[in-house]
């Protein structure tokens, strides 16, 4: 691992508005940049929901973007910045676009494959690695997701109290108010029974332009 430096923390908050610009929009917020030469060639933020594309994670989007810019699939000479630490599928794609050097701020314990789950960054039968740094801006980057989950919990637990006493209205013969089901989950009314069905729709959180915290 090389040194980190003033210009990794530079890019990785270019990397850290674009996740929250994803966590804006009810996507997980992970942000990507890359630079080439000093300059940002390709940016990404996590869409996956949004595009409905699985593929459609933040370093995927930003090496997608960069290799248009610079017509040329090979990115040869760049490095990227993302915010968390590279999953299996990004990380082939880092492969194959030859990146230099990755720059990761948070660890993912459950996903990342440069030291966590596994490394493949240091798998000498591969036959392309990239140098791979971790820890810049960590706490701000790692910070960014738990507080979006956090947030999706507890508007869930408001979802799910306001069905709950929606049922209790129901299985009470009293008639049910007109307002809306609460995000996230479906009341539904099948012949004489009630069911609470949960769904995984996800509704976008209101940004407000700055930390969640
Ligand atoms: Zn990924």
């Amino acid at each position: 691992m090389s040194p980190t430096s003033l210009s990794d923390e530079f890019f990785m908050r270019e990397a850290l508005s674009l996740a929250q610009a994803a966590g804006c929009l009810g996507e997980v917020p992970v942000g990507a940049v890359v630079v080439k030469d000093g300059v940002i060639v390709g940016r990404g933020f996590n869409a996956p929901i949004g595009e409905h594309d699985p593929t459609a994670h933040a370093e995927v989007v930003a090496l997608r973007d960069a290799a248009r810019n610079l017509g040329n699939y090979r990115l040869t000479g760049c490095d990227l910045y993302v915010t968390i630490e590279p999953c299996l599928m990004c990380t082939g794609a880092i492969f194959h676009a030859r990146i230099r050097r990755v720059v990761y701020g948070a660890r993912d314990a459950k996903t990342g494959v440069a030291g966590s789950v596994t490394d493949l960054y240091a798998e000498e039968k591969l036959n392309h690695h990239a140098e791979i740094v971790g820890g810049v801006l960590a706490e701000e980057c790692g910070g960014a997701v738990s507080a979006f989950f956090a947030e999706r919990r507890k508007a869930g637990r408001a979802a799910r109290k306001a069905n709950k006493a929606r049922y209790a209205a129901a299985a009470a013969g009293l008639p049910l108010a007109d307002e809306a089901p609460a995000p996230g989950l479906v009341l539904c009314e099948r012949s004489q029974t009630v069911e609470i069905i949960e769904t995984i729709e996800l509704t976008p959180l209101p940004c407000t332009g700055s930390d969640p915290e």
